[in-house]
């Protein structure tokens, strides 16, 4: 349809960039780009008026682009431009241009490919930098010299990485060392643009590859500089700990493997955060991190607003889950009581089931025996979980008149009539066939003693409006 149109007004039109891109690789994307050689705009509105109007038309004149909305897709129009850079700025000089200008000035060879959507042409594919290749080898390279490319827009060294995590593509060896010689110069670009590539990079099924490459380049050391301190071994007197980068990044793969929780997977990735900060030699004990997971859940506000990140329950989640994060092994390592499975519980509230996917994670040991301790551990720390939530659940059905009570009402002694009359008065509640107040308890006691054929003999031990026997679940 867009090429019927582009022929009737002589123009020719691609798809380009992205769309064309996942479209070989077979993967799901949801806006189109089209480039014309002349002007965006005047096709978009020449497509929009054959539509008709329930299409959607956005125009930005200071871009020379034009969107259009129809059911769920949505179009982008654009003339073939070409760009030139200064030094200290993001915002090229931007000319028309033909398509090869065009396809050169995009950022990596897989995004540089167009398709025509021209009568004459349809579908040949323009591939000045075999991208097709690219794909094949499953490589991330740019078309023209990568110094120039990311000093140009520097946005695109957080995009290169951000590809490869999300396809898990591997960044062309020239390609790389051109990230790692031009990373100061990501400091021109805004922090809420790092911050979308990175929740690109954390939402890839693995998170690990975008940030170990944010580290092998030197970009984590600039913007997230906390994160970067957790690598490295360092020895006393023989005595070595883990390098924690390398567990963080197990820790963050594990829990990404097995939640689609986002703020799950930044709690993973900052679980450790304060480790650096605690760090200790005790020639008696080695290396230590007290308080670490206290110190770490305490940076998070920082961190958060340094990256753009939401400050709102998100974040106050990710700080609940660093600071307790080590509490389900620390029960394990001691002995798992009723009361300290309870405690855990109250602590974690509505996340214990998250806190419990991070603590299993947590556990990298490669002494095999000694991780299938731990779990086995968790194992049943968590049929606790089950075994207490169904006393709660009982005990929130507790009679508002307890045996006791029943026997001194009816002069009765411990006899299965109690009992049964005890039963039948839960139910009765539990059935919602009367309200769980003392009062209709009573009454509804004095029915049953009726069928019983047995009268009351003594006055309730407690007053009506009492909550003398309904003990709280959480007492
Ligand atoms: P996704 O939509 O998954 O983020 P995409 O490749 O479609 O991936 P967009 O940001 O939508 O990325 O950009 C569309 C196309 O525009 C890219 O494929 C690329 O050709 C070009 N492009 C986008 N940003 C840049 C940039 N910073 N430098 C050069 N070319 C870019
Ligand atoms: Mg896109």
């Amino acid at each position: 349809m867009v090429g019927t149109v582009a022929d009737s007004i002589h123009r020719p039109c691609y798809v380009v960039g992205g769309f064309v891109r996942d479209l070989i690789i077979g993967r799901h994307s949801k806006d189109i780009d089209f480039v014309t050689v002349g002007s965006g705009i005047e096709l978009a509105e020449a497509v929009a008026a054959k539509i008709g109007p329930k299409c959607n038309i956005a125009v930005y004149r200071n871009y020379g682009t034009a969107q259009l909305h129809a059911g769920n897709l949505e179009l982008e129009f654009v003339g073939a431009r070409r760009e030139s850079y200064n030094r200290n700025s993001r915002n090229p000089i931007v000319e028309d241009g033909t398509l090869d200008d065009d396809i050169a000035r995009r950022d990596f060879t897989i995004n540089a490919m167009a398709i025509s959507v021209n009568g004459d042409s349809f579908g040949e594919l323009v591939d000045r930098y075999d991208g097709l290749g690219d794909i094949a080898r499953r490589i991330i390279r740019t078309p023209l010299d990568p110094d120039i490319t990311f000093s140009d827009d520097p946005l695109r060294m957080m995009r290169a990485i951000r590809f490869a995590t999300q396809l898990q593509f591997t960044i062309y060896p020239e390609t790389l060392a051109s990230i790692a010689r031009n990373a100061e110069r990501i400091k021109i670009i805004t922090g809420e643009r790092i911050k979308d590539e990175l929740v690109k990079i954390m939402r890839s099924p693995k998170p690990s590859i975008g940030w170990e490459l944010l580290q092998q380049t030197g970009l984590l050391a600039i913007i997230l500089p906390e994160l970067d301190a957790l690598r490295g071994v360092e020895v006393v007197n023989g005595r070595g700990h883990k390098d924690n980068f390398a567990h963080t990044m197990q820790v963050l793969d594990t829990v990404a493997e097995r939640s689609d929780k986002e703020w799950l997977r930044w709690s993973a990735l900052f679980h450790d955060i304060g480790k650096p900060l605690t760090k200790r030699f005790d020639p008696a004990i080695g290396w230590t991190f007290h308080n670490h997971n206290f110190i770490g859940s305490k940076m998070i506000p920082r961190i958060f607003r340094r990256l753009h990140l939401p400050l709102g329950a998100e974040m106050r989640y990710v700080s609940k889950l660093v600071e307790l994060h080590m509490r389900p092994i620390a029960l394990v390592e001691e002995e798992v009581t009723d009361s300290a499975v309870r405690r855990l519980m109250n602590y974690a509230e509505e996340d214990l089931e998250d806190l419990m996917l991070l603590a299993r994670a947590d556990i990298t040991s490669k002494n095999e025996a000694k991780k299938q301790r731990f779990l086995d551990n968790f194992d049943l720390v968590e049929e606790k979980f089950v075994d207490i939530r169904h006393k709660d659940a009982e005990l929130a059905y507790r009679n508002p008149v307890d045996g006791n009570e029943i026997m001194h009402i009816f002069g009765l002694h411990q006899s299965p009539l109690v009992g049964y009359f005890a039963k039948n008065l839960k139910q009765a509640i539990k059935d919602c066939e009367i309200e769980p107040t003392r009062e209709a308890s009573i009454k509804y006691l004095y029915i049953l003693g009726e069928k019983a054929g047995i009268q009351p003999v003594n006055p309730p031990l407690y007053p009506l409006d009492s909550d003398q026997c309904t003990t709280s679940p959480n007492d």
